[in-house]
Order: structure tokens, then C-alpha cells, then sequence
């Protein structure tokens, strides 16, 4: 059944943990719903793509033929106009055709199905309905396990060769730092994720430990189970503790060096900060701004001019709302 003349999109966030979807309607989400990800084939991540669609065909009293199109948001190298992911480093998606796959799964046409990366729906979902709504050059930075990067440039999304353009977490913001993944030294990822946050985090904790300071970061980690989080420094430094002021002003440090490359380098209207970090707020932008805008190039220019550093606007829901706008 086909709801009254409106446009039905489902989107779904493929993720290394979980596949969450979700029914698109008047720009917003009808229902979600999620499974966890079974990453141990690359039929086992396909039937999962399935399962989230019908279980929202079902929810929604939607059939096959009621649905206009299906998005599907991948982490990886991913072609968009073949329905194909080339490339993936956390999933055993590398060559999977995604589009022919689930739309034989679930009885959709073929070129209803459509993929993109997953930073990309996610900036695309911010773009059409978040905070670069009105922009025409916009980029979506996510903070989370990696840095996820999605950019759009004059109204076109960034692509490069092979779908592999937007990678700006292996960008290096300390020459001959830290180890990364990708195989070079001092990646803005080692840096300023999430995860790195919690390094910075715990390796202060551990400091002071030893150096018998206290620290009230201590207590909130016992209160979390004996769990680090990417929130702890900035909940104790708000509190006044030093030891957690200091890690905060260094993660902030490394941020403002990424983010400042990425505006000299695209001056996009709006970049949107996403992820887990970004749950802060103005205790995050505030001072990130403050060092930004002090330190890019074109900071002569009259203020209304300047880049906005906002916080993405969808949350955890960017990747679904995003797909089903691909
Ligand atoms: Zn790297």
C-alpha cells in the first residue's frame, strides 16, 4: 500500500556495529528501527540489509511496489552510479553489489536501490535538511571512532578517483606522530576522533595517578562502570578540575589545527561538527571557534564572511535520513 500521493524513501545506515533504517517522511523520520551488524560474511551484512527493510515495510504497511527508492549509507570507497562497494576496510563488502543484492532481496527495481558513502549521506542529510540547508559549499566533519568527512563543493558532492576523495581524517597534523591505520604517521584521526579523545583521556588519568594528583576525571570513571568516554575531560573540566582542563585544551588544540586546514582548503559556509564529540555543544564550539577563526587564512575578511562552525543538526539519525536523500 502507497501512503496518499507522498514520497516513500527508506534510508539505512550500514554500520561496522549496527544497521539502522528508517522510513523518510516531510523531511523526517517515521520510524527506525535497527539489528545489529553480522560482519562475518559478506551474504550475512546483505541478508541484514534486507531484514531492516522489510522489518520497516512491515512497521509502515508498505509492500514493494509502494516504495519509491531505497538508500543505503556504507563506510568504504563506494560507486554511486553502479550500486557497488570497492572498497571496504571494516566490512567484507569489498566488489559487494549492493543494489542488485538487496533489490532482489526485498522485490524493489534495481534502480530504486542507491548507495553512497557513508560520511557522504550523512553531509548530504545535513545539507538538504540539517545545518547546511540554504549553503551551496558545505562539509560534515564526524567525530566518532574515526574522522568521517562528507563534502560538497558548488552544490556537487566531493568524489575523486575511485570514490575515494574526502578522507580528510588521514590528512597529518603532527609530522611523524602517532601510528595510524592507514599505514602513515600523525593522522588528524590519532588526534581528534572520539577514540583519541579517550586515549588522551585515560593516558591523563594515568598520569596523575602516578604522579599522585588528584583528578576528579577518577571518580567519574568509576561511576561509569570503570568506562572512559569522550565525555569525561570536558564534563571535569567543566567541574574545574585542571588535570581535565588540560586535556581538553589539547584536544581542542589538535581540532582547531585539522578543522583550520580543512576551511583554508574548501571554504565551506557552514562545516557542521557530528558524532559522539560533538554532544558538547558550545563548551565544544565556543572555544574551537575562538581558535579557528584566529588562525585561517582569509581572517581579515569581514566576519559575516566567515566559515560557521556549527554542531550537525540530526544526530545519530544523519545516515538514515541522509540515505533516503541520495
Ligand atoms: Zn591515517
Amino acid at each position: 500500500m502507497k501512503r496518499d500521493g507522498s514520497i516513500v524513501r527508506i534510508g539505512i545506515d550500514l554500520g561496522g556495529s549496527n544497521i539502522a533504517a528508517g522510513l523518510l517522511a516531510d523531511g523526517g523520520l517515521a520510524y527506525k528501527c535497527k539489528v545489529k551488524t553480522d560482519t562475518s560474511s559478506e551474504s550475512a551484512v546483505l541478508h541484514g540489509l534486507a531484514d531492516v527493510v522489510f522489518d520497516v515495510m512491515k512497521a509502515c504497511g508498505l509492500d514493494a511496489g509502494g516504495i519509491d527508492s531505497i538508500g543505503v549509507a556504507c563506510p568504504g570507497a563506494v560507486d554511486s552510479e553502479r550500486g557497488v562497494v570497492e572498497y571496504s576496510a571494516n566490512l567484507p563488502l569489498c566488489g559487494a553489489d549492493i543494489r542488485t543484492a538487496l533489490s532482489s532481496a526485498v522485490g524493489v527495481d534495481a534502480d530504486k536501490v542507491r548507495i553512497a558513502n557513508d560520511a557522504d549521506a550523512a553531509a548530504l542529510g545535513e545539507y538538504h535538511v540539517g545545518v547546511g540547508k540554504g549553503t551551496e559549499n558545505f562539509m560534515l566533519v564526524t567525530l566518532g571512532t574515526g574522522v568521517g568527512a562528507g563534502c560538497i563543493c558548488g552544490g556537487r558532492m566531493l568524489s575523486g578517483r575511485g570514490h575515494s576523495a574526502g578522507e580528510l581524517g588521514h590528512t597529518v597534523i603532527v609530522y611523524g606522530g602517532e601510528e595510524c591505520a592507514c599505514g602513515r604517521r600523525g593522522c588528524a584521526e590519532q588526534y581528534c576522533s572520539a577514540s583519541a579523545l579517550k586515549r588522551q583521556t585515560k593516558a591523563k588519568i594515568e598520569t596523575c595517578e602516578r604522579d599522585g594528583i588528584f583528578t576528579s576525571m577518577k571518580k567519574l570513571v568509576a561511576d561509569n562502570c570503570g568506562r572512559i568516554s569522550a565525555r569525561t575531560a570536558f564534563i571535569a573540566a567543566a567541574d574545574g578540575d585542571t588535570a581535565a582542563r588540560e586535556v581538553v585544551d589539547a584536544y581542542i588544540s589538535y581540532l582547531s589545527c585539522m578543522l583550520t586546514n580543512f576551511i583554508n582548503i574548501f571554504a565551506p559556509e557552514v562545516l557542521a561538527i557530528g558524532g559522539g564529540v560533538s554532544g558538547e555543544g558550545e563548551r565544544l564550539l565556543a572555544p574551537l571557534r575562538e581558535r579557528v577563526y584566529g588562525e585561517m587564512y582569509d581572517r581579515k575578511r569581514p566576519r559575516e564572511m566567515y566559515t560557521r562552525i556549527e554542531c550537525a543538526a540530526l544526530g545519530n539519525d544523519a545516515g538514515i535520513v541522509g540515505a533516503a536523500m541520495i
